[in-house]
């Protein structure tokens, strides 16, 4: 689509698209065993996209059955890297020259502003494919420093059959940080998307085989969590599972990993990061617009969301209005329009629990200062304005809880010590941000914030190269970069002794 595309350009495309709405598995489209289906709500509009198969336990099994086979064959797990990134590269073209359409699919899916689904998720997700295929062959195995009567090699070996559970926000972007270097490194994949956002990783799997991953490399269960998601962490042939979600359902996958074969388990769970202005910083207009935007992009549905501001006292007064200022522009609109950059919610639930949040944020005495109500009833979709609170205590709900809505809460602190104590007072390490004109303020907080990211001057920047995860309840093992690689492999050392 090109760069002049109106809201009439997209809702044509959106009103054409073909919707996936059958299981992947072994190289085919297929209803699930059972016959089931689920309604496939697009939040635009709360319309009836499709029913789409309800994978339950036999899918998984079949689905898993099939991956082993598949791996066991060595048609991709053998095969030459150079044939991998072959195939990689191919799919991350397949994607670019489909991303006009899996971006209206993903807006329609999970109510992302269309600007956002072309420009930023579709684009990540080729760029993190290709990635993974460039690094394939030219990652070296070792060789240890033994004494000479002896050669130990050191392999990396893929581990077999992964299980891949992603949520609903970002949903081909977080299926793609972990297929890219899991099939990069020759593994077979299982992916659960979330029920809430089925299509892009439906319709990427028919992109893989187009690419030429062989049948079975690449399987793709729709369904609910208990329903399918469960039984791939139980199950006894998966080998990982790698899962993006909520703290509470990552806890559910090391549980399932005890009870069942000690599979390998990979969590990036959720967030409450602090925002941290503090009095040194000078530019406060671009420390106010980047704060807004820290909670607001992709509705506040983003786990590193710089859900709690915490601003010094001194500067306070001259912040706040520059705050405020900069979330007023930000409105909600029609997702399909390309000058939205507010979409809608994932669905009624989330929507009820964000309000739910708002209402326990006044009723424990905060204020509340901007925003609060549900907008654009009228549509029959799921929308929330930006919110703020202030006088925020750190002890109370919303400072403590993923609320994963368009909601900041402001705390205020009288010093350095004070931010930091209250950055780290948190469950949760996923993400932090502070704000200062000095490199050594900038160093001292960084190395003090537990998190496995922490932006100095800026928010939510960063690329493929950069590893992605958190300290903390907010998980461990680490997406995207080259590290991400070592997660999906196990070392195998061969000793070979040698006769003089
Ligand atoms: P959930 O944890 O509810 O779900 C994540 C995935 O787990 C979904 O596919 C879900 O399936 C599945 N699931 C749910 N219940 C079970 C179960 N009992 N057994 C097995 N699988 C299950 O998270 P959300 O989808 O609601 O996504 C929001 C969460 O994701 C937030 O907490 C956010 O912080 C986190 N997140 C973390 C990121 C990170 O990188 N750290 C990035 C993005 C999001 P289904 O929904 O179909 O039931």
């Amino acid at each position: 689509m090109a760069s002049t595309a109106t809201v009439d350009d997209w809702s044509a495309l959106a009103g054409e698209v073909d919707i996936p709405d059958r299981a992947f598995i072994d190289g085919e489209y297929v209803e699930s065993a059972g016959g089931e289906t689920f309604e496939c709500v697009s939040p635009i509009d709360g319309r009836v996209l499709a029913n789409v198969a309800a994978c339950t336990v036999e899918d998984v099994g079949r689905a898993v059955a099939g991956a082993r086979t598949a791996f066991e064959s060595g048609v991709w797990s053998q095969a030459a890297p150079k044939e991998r990134k072959r195939v990689l590269l191919k799919l991350a073209d397949l994607v670019r020259s489909h991303a006009d359409e899996l971006a209206v699919l993903e807006t329609l899916d999970m109510g992302k502003p269309i600007r956002e689904s072309r420009r930023t998720d579709i684009r990540l997700v080729a760029e993190c494919i290709q990635y993974y295929g460039e690094a394939v062959d030219k990652v070296y195995d070792e060789i240890a420093p033994t004494a000479r009567n002896a050669v130990a090699m050191i392999y990396r070996e893929p581990l077999g059959v992964v299980g891949a559970v992603v949520p609903w926000n970002f949903p081909l972007l977080m299926a793609s940080w972990k297929l890219g270097p899991a099939l990069a490194v020759g593994n077979s994949v299982v992916l659960k998307p979330a029920e809430q956002s089925p299509l892009t990783a439906l319709r990427l799997a028919g992109l893989a085989a187009e690419a030429g991953l062989p049948a079975g490399v690449l399987q793709v269960l729709p369904g609910d969590g208990p329903g399918a998601g469960q039984p791939l962490g139980l199950h006894r042939d998966v080998d990982m599972i790698t899962f993006t979600g909520s703290t509470e359902v990552g806890k559910l996958f090391l549980r399932y990993s005890g009870e069942s074969n000690m599979k390998r388990v990979s969590l990036e769970c959720g967030g409450k990061s602090p925002h941290v202005i503090l009095p040194d910083c000078h530019d406060l207009g671009a420390a106010a617009t980047a704060a807004a935007w820290g909670v607001f992009y992709n509705q506040g549905e983003v786990c590193n969301a710089g859900s709690r501001l915490v601003v010094h006292e001194q500067i306070k007064d001259e912040f706040m209005p520059l705050l405020l200022a900069a979330a007023e522009r930000i409105v909600a609109g029609d997702p399909l329009d390309p000058k939205t950059s507010l979409g809608a919610m994932v669905d009624e639930t989330q929507t009820r629990r964000v309000l739910d949040y708002i209402d326990k944020g006044q009723n424990e005495g905060a204020d509340l200062i901007l925003g609060g109500t549900r907008v654009r009833t009228d549509t029959g979709g799921f929308y929330i304005e930006p919110t703020v609170f202030d006088h925020v205590r750190n002890d109370m709900t919303i400072a403590r809880e993923e609320i994963f809505g368009p909601v900041l809460s402001t705390i205020t602190v009288g010093s350095e010590d004070e931010a930091i104590a209250v950055a780290n007072d948190t469950m949760y390490g996923l993400a932090a941000a502070i704000w200062t004109d000095s490199v050594d303020t900038a160093h001292r907080v960084a190395r003090a914030i537990r998190a496995g990211i922490v932006w100095v001057n800026t928010f939510d920047a960063g690329d493929i190269s950069s590893p992605f995860g958190g300290f903390k309840q907010s998980g461990f093992g680490r997406d995207k970069s080259m590290h991400a690689l070592e997660k999906y492999t196990d070392l195998k050392t061969v000793w070979i002794g040698l006769r003089d």
